[in-house]
């Protein structure tokens, strides 16, 4: 049994607050990806039964992620690992994903609905929500003052949700900095 089967019976978030240390892990990527195509990674922490999403680490997108203007594939096997160790290291759990739109608004594609969609219907995920965080036009690709809005996407609804700090400490992440 994978722990993120604890969660299947939440069905929304209300509130996404993001470690400083995954909130670092974005914004290097994003400066890391400042040649006109997307980038991402996976969203690991835990959602409360208040519908709180603690979002504990942000993944880099790996290896083999496959990144073009418009579509971002995240490498399946890099993600794994992350979550994995994420796991082991304070029981994090998958809750989504981040990725950024470098012409577009930060608003779910087509594309991410369909992603999110066979996500929500995969029945070994088990997921009932999905949090996922797009991430803006950037006025400079230098400039970290990214326009960044949180998704609670479900099979029926996806609602935008206000993102704030984090409430703890938290100095590790999982990727050498
Ligand atoms: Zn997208």
């Amino acid at each position: 049994m994978r722990a993120g089967m604890t969660h299947a019976g939440l069905g929304t978030i209300r509130q996404v607050r993001l470690a400083d240390v995954a909130a670092r892990t974005i914004v290097r990527e994003v400066g890391a990806a400042s040649d006109g195509r997307e980038t991402g990674g996976i969203l690991l922490g835990d959602i409360s039964t208040d519908g709180v999403a603690d979002v504990r680490h942000a993944g880099d997108p790996g290896p083999a992620a496959v990144r073009t203007p418009a579509s971002f594939l995240r490498d399946r096997a890099h993600a794994q690992q992350l979550a994995d160790t994420a796991f082991e290291a304070d029981g994090s759990i998958w809750i989504g994903e981040w990725h950024t739109h470098p012409t577009t608004e930060p608003v779910p594609s087509k594309t991410d609905i369909e992603t999110y969609c066979s996500l929500l219907a995969d029945p070994e995920l088990q997921f009932t929500v999905i949090l996922s965080i797009i991430i803006g036009p950037l006025p400079s690709p230098h400039v970290p003052d990214i326009v960044m809005i949180a998704w609670a996407c479900t099979s029926s609804t996806i609602t935008a949700i206000p993102v704030g700090p984090t409430d703890h400490v938290d100095g590790q992440g999982l990727l050498p900095t």
